[in-house]
């Protein structure tokens, strides 16, 4: 069986990998001329396993209120006269229900343990090398008010195996001394020693290379124009590149789009609940080791994640509801180079700052659309948000075992069509 993935970012990559693994024939199409090239180019690079909550909490609509008029605020989200904004918004309001967002968080957190196993397993079979560290993340907490919150928190990862523990001020010292300087600071942090991070560009780049290795056809600078259809049944991808306009003949099609697929998959009917959340990040090279964290962090009253990459460290986050526009604007970066400069002096030349700009394809329940189309041989592995390198070798073993018409191996994990 011929199968065809629209998107080679982390999870059109991962999804092609997974399909190869059950033998199936697989071709890979993007519109940039290699892997990895949109939102999976510079994210935080953390394997969070231990933040399976989603955005649309009980929290969120307050967050919100407090960052209008604020500039600095992580929170922004632009009044525009998008219809598919605004739909999208009242469908985030929805899950931000307690009940709602407590089945979404263990939905995640399902799907996240499997994924966390199956990278370490894709690891240790292929030697893949990504700026991967293996020494967990602290997400650090100000207040007492915010320890209390984390606290709140172990039963929902205690409850998925999730091993995680809340620490003093000086045992977030003791997890990373780069924090000496900021103990006085800080409350206390929770320490999730299994979680990882990596540069998802490299993982996605190195594994397309593998996979390419293995049989996989890739098509960069190839622009998918429509899905093709004959009836009930998928017949392949209507594509466009520099030769001209042509048919990839398929089995079947996974769409892996990023906020890019619901566009794409409408005249089929198929309304995905997709909306582009932009963010931010900033990779500074490290001057002073020694004072550079070794540990990625989590500032939870801040909404930053810091990991470092090589020779670098990276900071990500903010969130802007304000369309389609994936350019960097530096009044968002700073806050994120003056938080560097602010916990870690001297640590990084934040003057050499790399600055990025991606677009978070994000669903309200910031749960993942995986599952089957309406007609038949169309699939859907698409709508990871801000945890699409977490939750992307999971997913992919999901939607192969699917397509291969086995039963999903978390099955726990809502697949399209089963979410009330
Ligand atoms: C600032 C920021 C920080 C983040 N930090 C983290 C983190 O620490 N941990 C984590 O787990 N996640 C994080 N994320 C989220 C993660 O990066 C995304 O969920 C993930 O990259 C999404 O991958 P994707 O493959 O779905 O989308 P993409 O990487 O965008 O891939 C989609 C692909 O589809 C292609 N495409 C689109 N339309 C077409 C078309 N018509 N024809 C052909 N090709 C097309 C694009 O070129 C692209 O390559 C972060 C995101 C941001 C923005």
């Amino acid at each position: 069986m011929h199968v065809l993935v629209l998107g080679a970012g982390v999870t059109g990559v991962t999804t092609a990998w997974s399909l190869l693994q059950a033998g199936f024939e697989v071709d890979v199409v993007d519109r940039q001329p290699a892997a990895a090239l949109e939102t999976s180019f510079a994210n935080g690079g953390q394997i969070s396993i231990s933040h399976p909550e989603p955005w649309s909490s009980p929290a969120a609509p307050l967050i919100a209120l407090r960052s209008i008029g604020r500039a600095e605020a992580p929170l922004r989200l632009r009044i525009g006269l998008d219809p598919a904004r605004w739909r999208w918004l009242a469908a985030f309001l929805r899950e931000c229900l307690p009940a709602r967002h407590r089945r979404n968080a263990h939905a995640i957190a399902a799907l996240a343990v499997h994924s966390g196993e199956r990278l370490r397993a894709l690891r240790e079979a292929t030697g893949i090398e990504y700026e991967a560290r293996t020494r967990g993340i602290l997400h650090l907490q100000y207040t007492a008010r915010e320890v209390t919150e984390a606290r709140a928190r172990l039963g929902l990862l205690a409850a998925h195996g999730i091993r995680a523990e809340v620490v003093s001020p000086q045992q977030c010292v003791d997890i990373d001394p780069a924090l000496a300087t900021v103990m006085p600071r800080l409350a206390g942090g929770l320490h999730a020693p299994d979680d990882e991070s990596g540069n998802a560009r490299l993982f996605t780049s190195a594994l397309a290379e593998l996979a390419a290795a293995r049989g996989a056809r890739f098509h960069y600078e190839t622009t998918v124009e429509a899905i093709d259809t004959a009836g009930e049944r998928v017949l392949g991808a209507r594509v466009r590149d520099a030769a001209g306009k042509r048919v990839l003949a398929a089995d079947a099609v996974v769409v892996c789009l990023g906020s890019f697929g619901p566009a794409l998959v409408a005249p089929l009917g198929e309304r995905l609940p997709i909306y582009p959340v932009k963010g931010y990040s900033v990779t500074a090279p490290v001057i002073d080791a020694a004072r550079a964290p070794i540990v990625s962090l989590t500032d939870e009253s801040r909404r930053l994640v810091a990991s470092r990459l090589g020779e670098t460290l990276r900071v990500a986050g903010t969130a802007e509801i304000c369309g389609f526009d994936a350019s960097p604007d530096a009044s968002r970066t700073a806050p994120l180079l003056a938080w560097i400069d602010d916990l870690f002096p001297g640590a990084c030349d934040t003057t050499q700052a790399e600055p990025w700009a991606g677009l978070r394809p994000c669903t309200p329940s910031y749960v993942p659309v995986i599952g089957r189309g309406r007609v038949d041989g169309l699939w859907f592995n698409t709508g990871h948000g801000s945890l699409g390198w977490t939750l992307s070798c999971g997913s992919a073993d999901i939607i192969a075992a699917l397509i291969a018409g086995r039963p999903s191996p978390v099955p726990a994990f809502p697949l399209r069509g089963d979410t009330p």
